[in-house]
């Protein structure tokens, strides 16, 4: 950690997919990086201390079996915890979290990345919290039918909602404040995020999103949006917490006007070989496609650190200084991370270079996870509120 940073600072990453590499690859946190971001040793060296890990299911892939790929993945996280109790251990809340920085062990935390992963069932999400889950990003790039995606958003053949959500996206939404899971707005679209923000009792956050005005890509969120993160939750809540992206083709409008360059060779080259795969009877795997996307992007220049800084630097100055954290993708970027980032074990140049821009270790606390634990905590509190309410359902 830098110097100047309070030993006291918590650093969590709310976004990593590893729990695909635990899954697919059979890889451990304590095996070597091999491409990857997250090990034991990064997140020792990153002074890591809780990642929130992503419950991702491919909505293609896994058609017909969201639920069985969401409890596989889920088990994972729970198997990495069993294997290694010296090192980790497995939190469901904001106390969880101080005390596993207290007594220096890695904070395991999960969140759904994608409302399809609960089958249109309350039941299912009621279940997964139940089984420690506590966030959920209403839609991935795909729309749900109840929640609308910023990632086919262009598409005419995907059905919309009329308001953003549905009256069961609603309901979803209140069952999560219910519960005490966090409410994530990253990649829906941006109807989805107002009517969300309108119908959320807690604060939303965004688990891995930036800032448009830096950034121009739908994935991001508006000056506006912004705003309105840092004032959801009800006029006596402190409101939400706009986690950053930390992929190149979020953070810097260079590299994505030269990924949008590259974007449709590669989508050629992806159609040709899924073509292929099909006329030989098998199919193109997610992760070769991934393969494919990363050949082409390792050709694009990394942009600098500062980039990123720029886009923390942007959110605190439209929504606050206690409106922005991490959020890494670690795992999960299909392209590169600016330049001096390779691994979770360079978190630390983040702190390093807002304190070189005049932030106070008090603000890089805050960045480093003070305000998400504040979130959580006060969802926490909105579940503790409601569970004394009669329910309707
Ligand atoms: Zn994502």
């Amino acid at each position: 950690m830098a110097a100047h940073v309070p030993s006291s600072a918590i650093v969590i990453d709310t976004h990593a997919d590893t729990p695909q590499r635990f899954v697919d690859e059979q890889f451990d946190l304590a095996d070597p990086l091999n491409g990857g971001h997250l090990n034991f040793e990064s997140i020792r060296k990153g002074h890591l201390n809780a990642e929130f890990f992503s419950i991702w299911v491919e909505p293609k892939r896994f058609k017909g079996q969201y639920a069985r790929r969401t409890l596989e993945l889920i088990d994972s996280v729970r198997r990495q915890v069993d294997r290694h109790p010296d090192r980790v251990v497995f939190a469901t809340t904001a106390e969880g979290i101080e005390e596993a920085h207290r007594t220096g062990k890695f904070a395991a935390l999960m969140g759904i990345e994608g409302g399809h992963s609960i089958e249109n069932s309350l039941a299912l999400l009621r279940q997964y919290y139940a089984l420690g889950v506590r966030y959920m990003t209403l839609t991935w790039a795909n729309s749900n039918g109840w929640a609308d995606s910023s990632g086919d958003i262009d598409d005419p053949t995907v059905p919309r909602t009329k308001d953003g959500l549905t009256e069961f996206g609603e309901q979803v939404v209140l069952e999560m404040n219910r519960l005490g899971m966090m409410v994530d707005i990253s990649h829906v679209a941006d109807p989805t995020f107002y009517r969300t923000h309108a119908v959320s009792r807690a604060p939303v956050f965004a688990s891995h999103s930036g800032a448009r005005a830096l950034c121009d890509s739908p994935r991001n969120m508006t000056d506006e949006m912004l705003r309105a993160v840092a004032h959801s939750g009800g006029p006596r809540s402190k409101g939400g917490v706009v986690q950053v992206n930390f992929f190149s083709g979020f953070v810097s409008q260079e590299y994505r006007d030269a990924w949008n360059v590259l974007r449709p060779q590669v989508e050629k080259v992806v159609a040709g070989r899924q073509e292929r795969a099909k006329a030989e009877g098998g199919e193109f795997p997610y992760a070769e496609e991934e393969k494919v996307w990363r050949g082409y992007m390792d050709t694009i220049p990394r942009p600098p650190l500062s980039r990123l800084i720029d886009q923390i630097d942007h959110i605190a100055k439209v929504a606050g200084i206690d409106h922005v954290g991490l959020g890494s993708d670690f795992d999960g970027v299909s392209g590169q991370l600016p330049q001096g980032l390779d691994s979770a074990a360079d978190l630390p140049q983040i702190p390093q270079a807002l304190l070189d821009r005049g932030y106070s270790a008090e603000e890089c606390g805050k960045v480093l996870g003070g305000n998400l634990l504040r979130v959580f905590r006060e969802v926490e509190a909105v579940s503790r509120a409601l569970s004394t309410e009669p329910r309707s359902s």
